[in-house]
């Protein structure tokens, strides 16, 4: 027989978490405004909220915690980091800061200006709110694929060299100060991006001397989808992709948060010394000296450790397979879902789960409530209820996809969980027609709605 897939570690400590019945949850949501933001986390069996700072740490990153080197300046930890950085992803300089909105924070204090425009795929929303927030312009120029949720297209997350082209021609070369790829691309869930078309992007802008950056926060994850579906690097290891998906780039912004598998930190890694020289001054101002930049020389250790394991081949597959696992369990039970299934997420379609509830009454949230009633599962909704009123006319924006997300946080669940989460999905289905209908508003913040909004039942 053929052996079959197991996981390529085993546990050292367990967290144990909380049963409760249906009953208490439902008392739980509806104290707290049928809003899963607002539930205390002993109040959720299984967390699939965010993969975010979420992971699991190995004994070798908490040995590294012990080992720390706390120096204000020039501190062993940092030059740990800096070694790991550029072993591993191939950059000279870099600069420590507490997360990856803050890494662009201080990029984007260096290089975005009013009215420049950053073309790249489907922006994080960080990374968008950064370059609006200096009155720049975060342009998406994603292939047509990475917005059709039936298309199984490999690479979903491509940049559209046509579209970003027509961008270069149409706008003065000089606003444009770079451009941004995101790997994975989040847009249905961490759709990967191929080396082909980060190799053709790096072509295009070098032709226009237009930089080249990369937000990396799910690097690897991206790296594995490329040995997997890309030809041509099927037998290169994790690390040879790596290290050649940067070598197209002038710099990259990271949430170690996702990839590099720590609680909290992040980094701008980057070639040019006097782009290193402007942003050490914003980083020493926002976040901290050089040498740790809002980060604990401890944390900095973890997170050099981190760059390495969570660039193991073995590691990723047991990541990607249990998301893909996970979603494989859902459409068996004929759960709908976004296809193909990306690297950290799997999206549960609440249009086609609940035809019958209009997008005014948010089908995303109310099945995201459903699931946690029906088994302690917290979700997230990215649906109306994100996408947030029209700043002007105050208007609803209903998106195209009313959808929610499950993202598996890294080494913390075993597939039993996973059998259990879709389960549970399952149970909502098969008792969808009692559900007649969605919510209202009865509170809601101007802005970031989703974080505190107040519903009610209809
Ligand atoms: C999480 C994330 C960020 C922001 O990082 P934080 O650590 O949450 O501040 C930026 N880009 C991408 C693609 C992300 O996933």
């Amino acid at each position: 027989m053929k052996l079959p897939f197991a996981e390529p570690f085993k546990i050292k400590m367990v967290e144990n978490i909380k049963r409760t019945t249906k009953e208490e949850r439902e008392r739980y949501i509806k104290e707290n405004y049928y809003n899963l933001f607002n539930l205390k986390s002993n109040m959720v069996f299984i967390d699939l909220l965010t993969d975010s700072g979420t992971g699991a740490m190995s004994d070798h990153q908490w040995s590294e915690l012990m080992k720390g080197d706390e120096s204000y300046a020039g501190s062993r930890s940092y030059y740990k980091l800096k070694e790991a950085i550029k072993d591993v992803l191939g950059f000279d300089y870099f600069l420590p800061t507490h997360q990856g909105r803050a890494a662009e924070n201080v990029l984007f204090s260096v290089l975005v200006k009013e009215g420049d425009i950053i073309p790249g795929n489907s922006h994080f929303d960080t990374t968008k709110g950064h370059i609006e927030f200096r009155k720049g312009r975060a342009v998406d120029c994603t292939i047509d694929e990475g917005f059709d949720p039936d298309s199984d297209y490999p690479f979903k997350g491509n940049v559209d060299l046509k579209k970003l082209e027509k961008v270069f021609k149409e706008n003065p070369i000089e606003k444009i100060p770079f451009v941004i790829i995101t790997i994975t691309n989040n847009t249905g869930g961490g759709q990967p991006v191929s080396l082909e078309n980060i190799k053709a992007v790096s072509e295009l802008c070098k032709k226009y001397g237009v930089k080249l950056f990369i937000d990396g926060a799910r690097f690897a994850e991206n790296a594995y989808f490329i040995k997997k579906r890309e030809k041509a690097y099927e037998n290169k290891s994790i690390r040879e992709i790596v290290r050649e998906i940067f070598s197209y780039a002038d710099g990259m912004t990271m949430s170690s948060k996702k990839d590099a598998i720590v609680n909290m930190g992040g980094f701008i890694a980057m070639r040019d010394p006097e782009l290193f020289r402007k942003a050490s001054v914003f980083n020493i101002m926002f976040e901290g000296f050089v040498t740790y930049g809002g980060m604990n020389g401890r944390d900095m250790a973890a997170l050099a450790r981190g760059l390495y394991e969570g660039t193991e081949f073995d590691y990723l597959e047991a990541r990607i397979r249990q998301v893909e696992y996970l979603g494989e369990k859902l459409k068996e039970y004929g759960v709908p879902i976004l296809k193909p299934v990306g690297g950290h997420a799997v999206f549960l379609d609440a249009k086609r789960f609940f035809p019958h509830i209009p997008q005014s009454e948010y089908p995303a949230q109310l099945l995201g409530v459903e699931l946690y009633i029906e088994g302690g599962v917290r979700g997230v909704e990215i649906g109306t209820i994100l996408a947030d009123r029209d700043p002007i006319t105050r208007e609803e924006r209903y998106p195209k996809l009313e959808l929610l997300r499950l993202a598996i946080p890294r080494r913390v669940y075993t597939d039993n969980h996973m059998n259990y989460v879709a389960v549970a999905a399952a149970n909502v289905l098969e008792r969808r027609d009692k559900i007649k209908r969605g919510f209202k508003i009865i509170e809601e913040a101007p802005i970031m709605r989703h974080f505190t909004v107040k519903l009610e039942r209809l």
